[in-house]
């Protein structure tokens, strides 16, 4: 028995859902590359690109997921052997360090904790010990999407000045960007990296780099520089070497729809639904966790990210049965745990195109399952999450 034909609702932190308008943009012939309509839509694009990061430096479009935009950064900055000094907070700087590593970067790793945010006062510990300045880079993400730690980068860039260490501060935005604020110059950030499937809403295939003056002044000498990712050869004067090639004008027509989506709602307004819909998904996991199986990854609400929420299962239970449940029998895709989480955690995304009666549809569907498989948990996490919206959306 099931009740699952229906809309699907995928809430998994990453592709996320697109919006119907996005998809139908890209529905239509392929034109020449070379027509005069492009540069405009590029432009329009970089453009749009550089006032999400809140950046007056350069930014960059790439055919590529968010690895590759992580390769991107890193080349476009670095030399062989260059030291670059990874923040830990859950799996992806980790995974954005080992990129380096395979391209001849000496990584550190400044171990974190998957349920705690960076401490920006351990980042500024140690680099009053780099007297030398070895470190050349520091690599952190704004938001993970597998522990579900928001890091304040804002506070982190402040430790790093007040230190007077000249390594460049480069983070992740991947999981973040249109979700909640970025301020990159503002909070002294040197390069951001994006990706087009998580808060932006479009499909996966484009990822970005943004790079603020001292990256590009680190860019002219480092020799990690690759004829494809490279800033300068994508600065040139003719359209074509925008994209080193031919531009991928579907992604790039459903991005331009997702952009023109995000400033019709306000960056400010959706920045405000990712915290409400977080505090509705928050309210409901309190409730559940009053039995001791389910808990926060994240115990500080702080460092709880407005994207994504990962929910660990205690005292032997496992997420699988329920996950399938949901899935399986309604139609509900939750994300399953990953790295160090993996088989031990779930992840409710709330991120990108999603609203009210999707979450509150998909946190219904996971307490359907909690009951229906007798996993023990406070009863009444989906009524806690419908008062918590009711009492903070307004009438008006
Ligand atoms: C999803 C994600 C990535 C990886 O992006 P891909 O497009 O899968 O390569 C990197 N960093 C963060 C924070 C992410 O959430």
């Amino acid at each position: 028995m099931s009740v699952r034909t229906g809309r699907e609702f995928l809430s998994i932190p990453g592709p996320t859902n697109i919006p119907d308008p996005v998809l139908s943009a890209m529905h239509q012939p392929a034109i020449d590359i070379y027509k005069q309509d492009f540069p405009p839509l590029t432009d329009s694009l970089l453009k749009d690109l550089r006032e999400l990061f809140q950046t007056e430096g350069k930014s960059f479009i790439y055919i590529a997921n968010g690895h590759g935009a992580w390769e991107a950064a890193l080349s476009n900055v670095l030399s062989r052997g260059d030291k670059i000094l990874v923040l830990e907070s859950g799996l992806f700087a980790n995974g954005w360090g080992e990129a380096g590593a395979s391209l001849g970067l000496d990584v550190e790793v400044l171990e974190g904790s998957w349920r705690a945010a960076v401490n920006p006062e351990a980042v500024a510990n140690r680099l009053k010990e780099d007297e030398d300045h070895d470190i050349k880079a520091i690599l952190m993400v704004q938001v993970d999407t597998a522990s579900s730690i928001v890091n304040d980068v804002e506070a982190v860039g402040k430790a790093i000045r007040s230190t007077g260490h000249p390594a460049l501060f480069m983070v992740d935005t991947i999981a973040s960007l249109g979700t909640m604020e970025f301020a990159m110059d503002d909070w002294g950030v040197d390069v951001a990296v994006a990706a087009a499937q998580k808060g932006l809403m479009s499909p996966p295939g484009l990822s970005f780099n943004a790079a603020g003056p001292r990256a590009m002044e680190r860019h002219e000498n480092a020799n990690l520089r690759t004829a494809y990712w490279d800033w300068t050869a994508r600065m040139g004067k003719i359209h074509y070497q925008k994209y080193a090639g031919t531009p991928p004008e579907h992604l790039l027509f459903a991005l331009r729809k997702s952009f023109d989506l995000l400033k019709e709602e306000g960056v400010e307004a959706a920045s405000l639904r990712h915290r409400l819909l977080a505090g509705a998904t928050q309210a409901a996991v309190e409730k559940w966790s009053e039995e001791g199986v389910l808990q926060f990854n994240v115990p500080e609400p702080e460092h709880r990210a407005p994207a994504v929420t990962t929910v660990l299962f205690e005292k032997g239970f496992k997420p699988g049965p329920l996950l399938d449940f949901c899935d399986k029998k309604c139609g509900v895709v939750v994300g399953i745990g990953i790295g160090a989480l993996d088989g031990k955690a779930m992840r409710i995304a709330h991120m990108g195109y999603a609203n009210a009666p999707m979450l509150l549809g998909t946190l219904s569907v996971i307490e359907m399952g909690l009951k229906a498989l007798s996993i023990p948990h406070g009863d009444g996490g989906t009524q806690a999450a419908i008062d918590y919206l009711a009492a903070r959306v307004d009438a008006g």
